[in-house]
């Protein structure tokens, strides 16, 4: 009996509860158990499971083959030996019948799996056991697995052609797996006793990294997923390589990527979930771990350090210790070049501006860039807050994509901390940073073109311990509009009026009642820094409170959520955060006029601060 499903596998986008949104989890039986207590089941389903156990056995042939290679233990070599033969056996079956019937018309179909993207995924796991292996009697006499390798091989170009050629979309994400692939797929045929691997297979890769990469290092998509999905695709595809020999511009755009992660971690090395993609998913855990480990072969110091400290312990018992066993995956030493320091920065191509006090207990980021195609999200001059072990207002991701909450919900405008204009939507559009000092952590960015006929910006600057937010709206018609701002936290959120302000709290102490004006909550437990702000605007506004969703992990857990609403021509928002529980403030006194906003910030120790602010 074979050790894989026989079935092929459908998209794994599919494997989530209809009615909670969340992933689901094991298979009992014919049902799959969603961890709200549903069981589901029926083809679609099944066929998503399938497309992740097939992903999951490839994993599992790796591990085997790597902890064979490391502990020379007989029945890990026999189990990844088996994996491998058993999964030669089954595509040579399923390739047969050509493209996967369990495609959708749009996706670019592969065989044993729906997606030729999810095929590439799983063909370089394979391909990485008999890479391990090495030219070991069982793999090299299987005629049945000659024959994979080459359909595999084929399979990939074929895919590649009708993607780059018929589509002409070489800059896509999925062509930088199906390169990775293709490569690794020719080094398991050369370890086997093939052909050596031809230069042409590392000149793909190198291509698409220079057409992929925007110059401030982000992916040209903008959204941290896809980010790390190319950047992995990347270091996998490059096994072998001599590291001493490759160009410069290579090095340094994947420095420049590496340094894009360490750029925008939050202070525990969360990695903020921008635009499409898993907001907390074990899966891309790995693929950032995997990351952190090819990085740290690559460069002597990836900078990565506390994204893989957080990465690890969320990851706990989930995690199987393959990462780990990835050594010798270059030729020569990790290379000497230094990670960016960590700090505010503007990435001024990707339109982020990350905003970290010097203390690195705050992380602020606004979004002023290019909408960034279809993984792009409704969601110009948004602004995330993250603190030290606390997601006060993050970015909340999607759900899998076969959940309607993804386009109904997540990408929308009103998922995100930013404005609406009469209830719609934002549209596809880009923003565009106007002024930025990176000396006193300071930025202001502009949209013209997200809300037709509207104007907005938003200048938010880092003090110390402080986060000041202006956020002004012009509509041009000069009449009357209702504008919303969205509040949009991940915790424990409460608000009171106090005469003409509102004072918020974010997290711990959110829930008690009665603290008092303008001091820190001290009541309650401090595990997480608690993040308290004070709200002015300059007409009659309501900050309305309300039940609404979170981040995509878990889109049915209610979340208390803010619209702050005016109906005006004109509106200009005032927030100042405290974030240090240090510090206690005397006073915050604010005067909004209609070409500029001054903040003045008394603290208990006498200092003031004056913010202004020109709209
Ligand atoms: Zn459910
Ligand atoms: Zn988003």
């Amino acid at each position: 009996m074979s050790s894989v499903p026989q079935q092929p596998g459908g998209w794994w986008h599919d494997y989530v509860c209809p009615t909670h949104g969340v992933e689901l989890g094991a298979r009992e039986g014919n049902e799959f158990l969603c961890s709200y207590g549903c069981r589901l089941t029926g083809d679609k389903v099944e066929a998503a499971w399938l497309a992740l156990e097939h992903q999951a056995l490839a994993r599992a042939a790796r591990v085997a083959a790597r902890r064979y290679a490391l502990h020379g233990d007989v029945a890990d070599r026999e189990r990844a030996v088996e994996l491998v033969l058993d999964y030669a056996a089954l595509y040579d079956q399923i390739s047969a019948g050509g493209w996967s019937e369990r495609s959708e018309s749009w996706m670019l179909r592969g065989k044993l799996l729906a997606q030729a993207l999810s095929e590439a995924q799983w063909a370089v796991g394979f391909a990485d056991a008999i890479i391990t292996l090495g030219p070991i009697p069982e793999l090299q006499e299987s005629g049945t697995l000659n024959r994979t390798l080459e359909g595999l091989a084929d399979t990939l170009a074929e895919s590649r052609r009708i993607l780059v050629e018929d589509r002409n979309d070489q800059r896509s994400n999925y062509t930088a797996w199906l390169d990775a692939a293709a490569r690794l797929i020719a080094l398991a045929r050369e370890s086997l006793g093939g052909e050596p691997v031809a230069a042409h297979f590392e000149t793909a890769i190198v291509d698409h990294l220079q057409l992929a990469v925007r110059s401030d290092g982000w992916e040209w998509e903008a959204s941290t997923y896809y980010h790390v999905f190319v950047l992995r695709a990347y270091l996998l595809g490059l096994r072998g390589v001599d590291l001493a020999e490759l160009p410069d511009e290579v090095v340094d755009t994947l420095r420049r990527m590496i340094d894009v992660l360490v750029s925008i971690a939050a202070p525990d090395g969360f990695l903020p979930a921008l635009h499409d993609g898993p907001y907390d998913r074990v899966a891309m855990h790995r693929e950032v771990l995997e990351i952190c480990a090819l990085g740290a072969q690559f460069f002597s110091d990836t900078g990565l350090a506390t994204v893989q400290s957080w990465v690890v312990e969320r990851l706990g018992a989930d995690h199987d210790g393959l990462e780990w066993m990835l050594d010798g995956w270059f030729v020569g030493a990790p290379l000497d070049r230094a990670p960016v320091v960590v700090g505010s920065r503007a990435f001024e191509d990707a339109g982020y501006v990350v905003l970290r006090d010097s203390r690195n207990r705050m992380v602020g980021i606004l979004d002023a860039g290019p909408h960034g195609g279809a993984h792009g999200h409704f969601d110009k001059l948004a602004l995330y807050l993250y603190g030290n072990g606390v997601r006060w207002q993050p970015a909340p991701a999607v759900p899998p994509y076969g959940h309607a909450l993804r386009h109904s919900y997540y990408a929308r405008t009103m998922a995100h901390p930013t404005v609406r204009v009469d209830g719609a939507d934002q549209v596809e559009a880009t923003a565009e940073i106007t002024a930025w000092d990176a000396a006193s952590s300071r930025v202001t960015a502009v949209t013209t073109t997200a809300i037709e006929g509207v104007r907005l910006s938003r200048t938010v600057q880092l003090a110390d311990g402080l986060l000041a937010d202006v956020v002004h709206v012009m509509c041009d018609d000069g009449e009357p509009h209702t504008i919303a701002l969205g509040l949009r936290p991940a915790v424990d959120f409460s608000v009171r009026v106090d005469g003409n302000s509102w004072h918020s709290t974010w997290g711990a102490g959110a829930r008690a009642a009665g603290s008092p004006a303008g001091a820190h909550a001290k009541t309650g437990e401090q595990a997480q820094p608690a993040l308290n702000g004070w709200h002015w605007a300059s007409s009659e506004t309501t900050l309305d409170l309300h039940a609404g969703r979170g981040p995509s992990d878990d889109p049915s857990r209610l979340q208390g959520i803010g619209d702050w609403v005016t109906t005006a021509p004109a509106a200009t928002f005032v927030s100042v955060y405290s974030f240090d529980p240090d510090a206690t403030i005397d006073s915050i006194e604010t005067h909004i006029s209609d070409t500029a906003v001054v903040i003045e910030i008394a603290a208990a120790d006498h200092d003031t601060s004056r913010i202004e602010v020109a709209l």
